[in-house]
């Protein structure tokens, strides 16, 4: 099934799809240092693609039904400018993250029992110009003000270009700050005609994306895509979805539904890192039923959500664990 009919077939007949928890939060896990990195997750497509592939198929044991490469922070020019490599060497690292992730899916599949088995989908990760940046402005979409569209789709291009190739099953728009950069990457994916994607926004609160502009105006730049399969929100506070979606809702095309991803509601501190707090991850799991019942049809968790808090969010949704091979 083309992966376009896969998306479609899981969204309307099964139930929401399961996405993965954050990466990078399962790679600290395990003992990777990324924080401080230019490149984040994205380094260990270069110096340990094993680690990437192990925490991809954690998410899958976990019930993950989409898994997100680890090329969030991953461009042609980080590459270039922090590994020290070819444009070629640095297109094919961008590809590698797709083939890691759909080699794991092969291995997830093949160990599975052929009773428990699913099909997960592989989402090619883009994120914004600002965690190129790594300056901070990822939060707050400020470098948007002063560059133009066409800037940005120029910036943007190449990554997608690349995930294209490596045959991602669909893009991922993710933690995007600004509208204008969505307005960009809705042309971009344009030249793309038969790639899908969902769009995400970074939001500040219940009413606004990061650069204060009302969420009703991002998703009414996705109303003008008929290749976005999702509009939505990630690396949010699980508390501001329910009143996002809200005010949004009559926005919403029929082709189209929410994709939520929220972090655990804990603080982030430029210069700490995640603060950690008592208000444990466990809301992602526990609200993700209104975020259903609102009509997300994707459902997952970005920062500091991990493999266990996956697990519970789809026997949430779900109302059995995952795959009989699940042993998270
Ligand atoms: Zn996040």
């Amino acid at each position: 099934m083309a992966s376009s009919a896969r998306i479609r077939h899981y969204m309307h007949d099964n139930g929401p799809l399961i996405l993965d928890g954050g990466l990078a939060t399962e790679l600290e896990a395990q003992g990777v240092k990324l924080q401080g990195d230019p490149l984040w997750s994205a380094r260990l497509l270069h110096t340990n693609p094993q680690a990437i592939g192990d925490a991809h198929y954690r998410f899958l044991l976990s019930g993950a039904d989409v898994i997100t490469t680890a090329t969030y922070q991953a461009s042609i020019t980080g590459f270039i400018n922090h590994l020290d490599v070819s444009f070629e060497r640095a297109r094919e690292l961008l590809m590698s993250g797709v083939q890691v992730a759909k080699d794991t899916v092969e291995r997830f599949v093949s160990d599975s029992p052929p009773t428990g088995q699913r099909c997960p989908l592989v989402a090619g990760s883009v994120g914004p110009y600002g965690a190129f940046l790594h300056n901070g402005s990822e939060y707050t979409g400020a470098y948007a003000e002063a560059m133009s569209i066409e800037e940005l789709k120029v910036w943007h291009r190449p990554q997608i270009d690349c995930l294209v190739a490596g045959g991602a099953d669909l893009i991922a728009f993710e933690t995007i700050p600004s509208i204008k950069e969505a307005e960009a990457l809705v042309e971009l994916l344009r030249e793309f005609p038969n790639s899908k994607a969902w769009l995400s926004f970074s939001c500040k609160d219940g009413k606004c994306i990061s650069d204060g502009s009302p969420f009703t105006d991002a998703v009414q730049i996705a109303t003008r895509s008929t290749q976005l399969v999702a509009v939505g929100v990630n690396c949010c506070s699980p508390e501001v979805v329910e009143p996002l979606l809200d005010s949004a809702r009559s926005l919403l095309s029929p082709d189209m539904t929410w994709v939520v991803y929220p972090n655990s509601g804990e603080d982030w501190d430029t210069e700490q890192g995640w603060l950690t707090s008592a208000k444990a991850p466990a809301a992602v799991p526990e609200l993700s039923r209104t975020w259903m019942r609102q009509g997300a049809a994707l459902i997952g968790g970005c920062c500091r959500i991990g493999p266990a808090h996956i697990a519970e969010l789809r026997r949430q949704l779900k109302g059995s664990c995952t795959s009989p091979a699940s042993a998270v």
